[in-house]
């Protein structure tokens, strides 16, 4: 239809960036973007109109957007950037599908399909994006694509954790350098913390961190933050702790990548500008207080703690992602494991307690819990 609708206007429509790169690695897709050669506000708003929806256009850089059967259609009108100065906002004006593609990051989010219908399905692949999926490599298209924007250094890292990809012999220099020259601290630091933000939500994010590792990136966005084996340690010892987690409790799935975050800030003096700096959700930054807060002293307790509902009264209160970190030391991982699997849920049986009520009944069924657990 969105080809259909752009050569009744005598435009061009393509399918273009990640949504093309998923297509060919047969991933699913919800974010569908398009780039036309012409007027993308019009072709959005003849599209909405057609399926009785609404649309939303951004007139200063021609896009648009529609959501329809629950997947986000964007629409861009082909443009060229350029960048003033490392890491700025680019400026934008308009130019053919070739140029729009050469703004792209990398080989493998830079080729587009055509969907009008004289063309409907040819694939464009101006730099080779095709070949470096299938070698499974990540590419930038010219040499100076991490010093116009430093972001891409990130960006890369993702890509190659989220797809197992390595970066192609070429970019992994030419990022060494933009690393080693400090290109990182010039970027904007609202869009390096959207980025991280983006990383964080990666299934894949302990293979990113890997890689954030490997070539020192980390250090320039989380000032503070030091490698170390035992560091290094803890989030080997996390990410086993969180496909446990995973398998044991899918229900109770959650953002595994602050739990991650939470672990790298941990030793840092300066953790919670930094939570407040990626606008971290409020239960980030509360348990962030109560690791530095208890977590010395909770330790040090459970290590002393023999009964079940010593284990029980220690942990009953703390949030599973405070929970989930605690397992990552060995010599009280035992202990929250049991607390997960069993104490948590142990049930009593009502009927013993018919009359009592309020308070008392409270602490009378806290009492038989323990008594049972106490017995397991
Ligand atoms: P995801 O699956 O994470 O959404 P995506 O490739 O769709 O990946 P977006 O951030 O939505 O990523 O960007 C859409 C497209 O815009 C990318 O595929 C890429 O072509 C281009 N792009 C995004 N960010 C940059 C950047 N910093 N520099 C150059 N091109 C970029």
């Amino acid at each position: 239809q969105v080809g259909t609708i752009a050569q009744e206007l005598g435009f061009r429509a393509y399918l273009v960036g990640g949504v093309v790169r998923d297509i060919l690695l047969k991933k699913e897709v919800w974010d569908i973007d398009f780039v036309i050669e012409g007027d993308a506000i019009k072709v959005a708003q003849r599209l909405a109109e057609k399926h009785g929806v609404d649309y939303h256009p951004f007139e200063e850089f021609r896009t648009a957007h529609i959501k329809v059967n629950g997947l986000k259609l964007e629409f861009a009108t082909t443009r060229r950037e350029t960048y003033p100065h490392p890491g700025a906002y680019p400026l934008v004006e308009y130019a053919g599908l070739k140029e729009d593609l050469l703004r792209r990051d990398f080989t493998i989010n830079a080729m587009a399909v055509c969907v009008n219908p004289d063309c409907f399905g040819t694939l464009i692949d101006y730099f080779g994006g095709l070949r470096d999926l299938k070698d499974k490599l990540i590419r930038v298209l010219h040499p100076l694509s991490f010093v116009e924007d430093p972001v891409r250094i990130l960006r890369a890292l993702r890509f190659a954790g989220r797809l197992g990809f390595k970066l192609s012999k070429s970019t992994e220099k030419l990022l060494i350098n933009a690393v080693s020259a400090g290109l990182i601290a010039k970027a904007p630091k609202g869009r390096l913390m959207n980025e991280l933000r983006l990383a964080l939500r990666e299934e894949r994010i302990f293979e990113i961190l890997e890689l954030y590792k490997k070539y020192g990136v980390l250090e320039h966005v989380l000032v503070g933050i030091r490698w170390s084996p035992q560091l290094e340690k803890k989030l080997l010892s996390l990410r086993d702790v969180i496909a446990w987690h995973r398998i044991e409790f899918p229900k109770e799935k959650i953002d595994y990548g602050w739990v991650y975050l939470l672990v790298l800030l941990e030793e840092s003096e300066k953790g919670m500008d930094f939570l407040v700096d990626i606008s971290a959700p409020a239960w980030v930054r509360e348990t962030y207080e109560d690791i530095k807060k208890n977590k010395k002293e909770l330790t040090k307790k459970l290590l002393s703690a023999q009964k079940n509902s010593e284990i029980y009264l220690l942990l009953k209160n703390k949030p599973l992602p405070f929970l989930l970190i605690l397992m990552t030391e060995e010599d009280i991982k035992e202990k929250v494991r049991v607390y997960l699997e069993k104490l948590r849920s142990v049930k009593v049986d009502l009927e013993k307690f018919k009359g009592l009520s309020g308070r008392q009944l409270g602490k009378a069924i806290e009492e038989e819990k323990m008594k049972l657990m106490d017995a397991l």
